[in-house]
């Protein structure tokens, strides 16, 4: 595959994606040396520091519609980012429409993921999905006063077992975290 026809697929499979930006994957991306924290808190990345170092929040403020806002103006490390799928149709490992199918099912269980966090009553609060799922599961449960939550706690967990799995196996690559 040219260059060329890798970005334009690229762009296709991200846009309909988002997972490494939209909080599910990452809760943090790290500013590297070149980055400007002051310029990008300009363009409303949520930009914080910690012990002299700083970071950038997820889910991204620049996320619109599953697609990048200040694009040519991103992070270090949102340049360099590439998950396993971007890689695998770089490389001819997989046809586009394989990752796509990968993608759609990831985010299908994202959306169950979802939707188990708000039945366990923790309401959409714009916050990376790990945060919400550990706010979530830090609270106990009795499962002899509230058998129904309980069963709605373990499906959740189940599921985010699931979810885990699958963005190690065919997102995350191992060597760069982003
Ligand atoms: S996880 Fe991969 S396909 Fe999804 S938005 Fe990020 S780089 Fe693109
Ligand atoms: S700046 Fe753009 S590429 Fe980077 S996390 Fe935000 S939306 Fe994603």
């Amino acid at each position: 595959m040219s260059a060329e026809d890798f970005t334009k697929a690229a762009s296709r499979l991200c846009t309909a994606c988002g997972m490494c930006c939209d909080g599910t994957m990452f809760q943090i991306v790290k500013l590297q040396p070149g980055d400007n924290p002051a310029e990008l808190g300009r363009l409303g990345l949520k930009i914080r520091s910690r012990d002299g170092e700083f970071h950038m929040e997820q889910p991204c403020a620049a996320l619109k519609e599953l697609s990048c806002t200040v694009y040519a103006m991103r992070p270090t490390r949102c340049r360099l980012f590439h998950c396993q799928q971007l890689r695998r149709v770089e490389s001819g490992e997989a046809a586009e429409h394989e990752a796509l199918a990968v993608i759609v099912a990831a985010r299908e269980w994202v959306g169950r993921v979802r939707d188990l966090i708000v039945q366990n009553g923790l309401r959409e609060d714009g916050q990376a999905l790990l945060d919400r799922f550990e706010r979530v599961m830090s609270t106990p449960v009795d499962a002899t006063l509230e058998p129904e939550l309980a069963v709605a706690r373990e499906a959740l967990d189940q599921a985010m077992r699931k979810l885990r799995l699958v963005i190690n196996r065919e997102f995350r690559p191992p060597p760069l975290a982003k």
